[in-house]
């Protein structure tokens, strides 16, 4: 089978996500035949080095023999069965795993991090309908939020080119200001951005709590936002907020957790608890699809009693998937095993070290948070985005500005070889789309 017969198959038989297909009579796909650590291969043998962990979702490189082997395991033994009425060794595990981790529990799954979202909205709204308090019905989150793209998800997301035209479809929420500190007022401290934001918020509550069912935010990075950071007192604030005033505080570590921005989870970070929290990408460490809502005791015993509709009737066929779950149980092990949340701050710090020869560019906001790593790039180029993920291409990079902000995510297995490549090939990318 040559290349350009599988691209052309493709194009025909494919609709690629968050693409305009047009632009593939320009921009050609990439066939990738096999993946080996932080590299991707194409069907040429040229390799790219996946500096955004394919969408976010890799931690521990590409053909990962532990979780392989875990998968592999399971495969022999049992492939699915549904959880309604049935359960099996791999959930249970993941879930008591999982509660241990954050310190919340009753294990709730889906597939894609946008059904943890709606399963989130949906208990929480649920469960002041429980306890009859049927006015608290509706949703706020932040500016420039990203939560996902299914209807209900995307209601709660704030992103414009994804939103306004199926805004007539959506439910309602509010935005409150985001406490990303690229917003701060010149001279303004990260903390002074994040406590001036709280105090925004807490208005907001003080006269709207009584329609409001949740909060739901990205804790200490806004991804989708342009890697949108900020201080962890926002999180504290918040946590103490949304308590005083009753309303649920979901936190979406979709794509934070799983020690992304330097600890396990980034509520610790804020020393706080949410009421939800919503965990998928990393979770099986990019192998299979995922996601889980874990909760409290209370909001749980609020669904539990005799009447049947009180219970949330919620399902997706492949709920609580043995496969994915022991691929989880397995990348759970990894953090384990190999110290991961530790041995990543020495890595962290040398990729921060290593990003300083990046300041000869005209950027700003050069920026981390545990293994997340931005920068934005001063131009004029309307296509910068575009024109720089295409020169990281033939660079054998795979970066994916968002606007002018250039980030890495890799994997944290990236090794020091591996990190030098990818800022020096990032110095060239830049200059060639400047
Ligand atoms: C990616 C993402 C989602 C959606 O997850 P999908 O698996 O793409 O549906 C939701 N929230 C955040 C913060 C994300 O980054």
């Amino acid at each position: 089978m040559n290349n350009q017969d599988l691209l052309s198959r493709s194009l025909q038989s494919v609709w690629h996500p968050c693409t305009q297909m047009k632009q593939h009579e320009v921009y050609p796909l990439i066939p990738i035949q096999r993946g080996e650590g932080v590299w991707l291969y194409d069907a040429d043998g040229k390799k790219y080095l996946d500096a955004v962990s394919s969408w976010w979702v890799n931690l521990f490189g590409h053909n990962n023999p532990r979780i392989k082997d875990a998968i592999k395991h399971q495969l022999d033994t049992l492939e699915h069965v549904m959880l309604a009425g049935f359960t099996h060794e791999p959930v249970v595990a993941l879930s008591e795993q999982l509660a241990k981790l954050t310190g919340l529990g009753h294990a709730f799954y889906g597939s894609d991090g946008a059904s943890a979202t709606e399963i989130a909205l949906k208990m929480s709204f649920h469960y002041w309908r429980n306890i009859g308090k049927t006015g608290k019905t509706r949703f706020i989150s932040l500016q420039n939020s990203y939560h996902g793209e299914t209807m209900g998800s995307l209601g709660v997301t704030d992103v414009a080119i994804f939103k306004d035209t199926y805004a007539p479809l959506l439910i309602q929420s509010a935005q409150v200001p985001s406490p990303d500190f690229r917003l701060a007022q010149a001279g303004e401290s990260a903390e002074d951005f994040a406590l001036r934001s709280a105090a925004q918020l807490e208005m907001y509550l003080a006269e709207h709590h009584a329609e409001l069912a949740a909060f739901i935010i990205e804790p200490l990075v806004q991804c989708a936002a342009g890697m949108g950071m900020y201080h962890p007192v926002y999180l504290s604030k918040v946590r103490e907020i949304c308590t005083k005033y009753e309303v649920h505080l979901i936190a979406d570590e979709i794509a934070v957790g799983f020690g992304r921005t330097g600890t396990m989870f980034a509520c610790e970070q804020g020393n706080i608890k949410p009421d939800f929290i919503c965990l998928s990408k990393g979770i099986t460490g990019g192998y299979l699809p995922l996601s889980a809502v874990l909760t409290t005791d209370e909001i749980y015993q609020a669904f539990y009693h005799d009447s049947t509709v009180r219970g949330f009737l919620h399902s997706h066929s492949y709920t609580g998937n043995p496969l994915a779950c022991s691929a989880a149980v397995a990348t759970l092990a990894i953090f384990a095993a190999d110290d991961v949340v530790e041995k990543n701050k020495a890595k962290s710090a040398a990729i921060v070290e290593k990003m300083q020869v990046l300041t000869d560019l005209p950027i700003q906001h050069l920026r981390h948070q545990g293994m997340i790593f931005a920068f934005d790039v001063l131009t004029q180029n309307a296509r910068f985005s575009r024109q720089s993920y295409q020169a990281g291409v033939e660079q054998g990079l795979l970066l994916r500005p968002i606007g002018n902000t250039v980030y890495f995510m890799p994997p944290y297995t990236i090794t020091e070889p591996e990190i030098d490549f990818m800022i020096s090939a990032t110095q060239r990318v830049v200059k060639a789309a400047l």
